[in-house]
């Protein structure tokens, strides 16, 4: 690649960047990085194959256009995905988009010039995203735990909690606080290298080692490194040599007082096909789960991903992503992407309308629990007509079921208590969190009661009520 090529390629962003709204450039084209020219072909990668296509449909006629105008050749522009994507486990890879840096973010601090970075790079292991830190992590009660463990981990590293193992569904922040706590290990000068690898990736390279009469050098590379983060340890279950060789890794780390970090979609009880030993080693430390977030949560944190990518979002449009969107964080970033996409497009503004058409809504899918049918099955069990739960009677049996169905309500939809206040007969905030309060120390007071309540729950939340 000569310099000719590289200012021809600035020229091509520069021209564009004037043709375009600001956003569909910095979204699509401003993510584009060029790889290579080869026989008269121009080689850009994209960071996900979500920009690849949206860059290809919309604008690589114009790019070839610039080209033509600018070197007076027809050279063939092509779009890969970028190497080095962020490794994405689920079908929604394609939506993902990292967001453009900063100067000011937080996700940065630290982290120039490499002053204190000892992350190792080359033998394979996956570079850590500088984007996924504890200054960009929403705290909530749903992953409070796991974040807070993964905090004191890296702040107190094989001295807190070792091994630290994180699980959850998909999307819900395993990767991003493993790699929170190596870029916290790497930018406060932590004692030896810092690895980040998926499972997948270890066992690949394991086997590539293998093939290549390389296994020394693949066990002294992670037998020697001051702080293992390794992701989705389900993947390994049936790979009888791989968990060998992690097994024999635990053991020197652990040995060595090195921090070890793992995660996986269950917990490690129910990783069945993994070697007895190994799991009982993944529960030697503190093993913390991540629950999916309410939808506080959820708007909190499309805000939070809004304003990293410089985006100005109405709260309106986020509380409505958040609403449809209920069950993966990645998605709900995705729906994000999408809206502003679109909006762009739309040369401006989207209606609500709009944005509802495109988005999948996860809660019809779902017959989600609304507070109308909590209340019914309140009403039912307990023998009061539903009405009289908004009603003002504060006859005794009308007045418990009441307080029941506030608690339930509030336990089981993402209604916050002054929406809950309108939906019991338009009550004040305080008076349903007085409700919720009364029931819960009841609960916690009477077993009896506990197992009524839980009984109610169980059967509200599977027979689709
Ligand atoms: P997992 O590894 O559990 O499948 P990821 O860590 O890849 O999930 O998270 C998916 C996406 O959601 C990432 O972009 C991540 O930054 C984001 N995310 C998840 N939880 C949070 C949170 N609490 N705050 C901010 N972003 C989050
Ligand atoms: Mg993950």
């Amino acid at each position: 690649m000569n310099d000719r090529t590289i200012s021809l390629w600035q020229r091509i962003k520069k021209n564009l960047k004037e043709e375009l709204p600001e956003a569909s450039f910095e979204t699509w084209v401003g993510n584009l990085k060029l790889a290579d020219l080869q026989g008269g072909k121009i080689e850009l990668t994209a960071p996900s194959g979500f920009i690849k296509r949206g860059f290809e449909e919309r604008y690589l006629e114009a790019t070839k256009e610039q080209v033509k105008n600018l070197s007076g050749q027809e050279k063939d522009v092509v779009v890969t995905v970028s190497a080095d994507a962020v490794e994405e486990d689920s079908s929604l890879r394609d939506t993902f988009y990292p967001p453009p840096v900063s100067s000011n973010d937080p996700a940065r601090e630290g982290s120039r010039d490499g002053e204190y970075r000892r992350e190792r790079s080359g033998g394979g292991q996956i570079a850590l995203n500088k984007q996924y830190t504890f200054g960009t992590f929403v705290n909530s009660k749903s992953n409070q735990l796991a974040s807070a463990a993964s905090k004191a981990v890296s702040e107190s590293p094989a001295r807190a909690y070792n091994p630290l193992f994180i699980y959850s569904k998909v999307g819900l922040g395993k990767t991003h606080l493993l790699h929170a706590i190596g870029n916290h290990l790497c930018n406060n000068g932590s004692s030896g290298d810092v690895v980040y690898t998926t499972s997948e990736r270890f066992a690949i390279e394991m086997i590539q080692a293998i093939r290549q009469n390389k296994t020394e050098e693949f066990r002294k590379r992670y037998r020697s490194v001051g702080a293992f983060l390794l992701d989705d340890v389900q993947f390994l279950e049936n790979k009888e040599g791989t968990q060998e060789e992690l097994f024999h890794t635990f053991n020197e780390l652990y040995g060595n007082d090195k921090q070890i970090a793992l995660t996986s979609d269950r917990p490690p009880q129910e990783l069945s096909d993994l070697q007895d030993r190994l799991v009982s080693r993944f529960r030697w430390g503190l093993v913390a789960d991540i629950q999916p977030p309410n939808f506080e949560t959820r708007v909190a944190i499309l805000r939070k991903k809004a304003m990293q990518k410089g985006l100005t979002v109405d709260d309106q449009v986020l509380e409505l992503i958040a609403s449809r969107i209920t069950t993966n964080v990645r998605a709900l970033e995705g729906a994000l992407i999408k809206a502003v996409a679109h909006a762009n497009l739309a040369g401006g503004k989207l209606t609500m309308d709009e944005i509802k058409h495109f988005l999948p809504d996860e809660s019809v899918e779902k017959r989600e629990l609304t507070v109308e049918l909590i209340k019914e099955a309140v009403g039912e069990n307990y023998g009061v007509p539903p009405e009289e739960l908004e009603g003002k009677s504060r006859k005794k049996e009308i007045a418990r079921a009441r307080h029941i169905a506030v608690y339930l309500s509030r336990e089981l939809t993402d209604n916050s208590f002054p929406s809950l206040g309108k939906k019991f007969g338009g009550r004040d905030h305080s008076t349903v969190m007085h409700s919720h309060k009364k029931i819960k120390n009841m609960i916690e007071e009477t077993p009896l009661f506990y197992e009524e309540i839980k009984e109610l729950k169980e059967e509200l939340s599977t027979n689709g009520h």
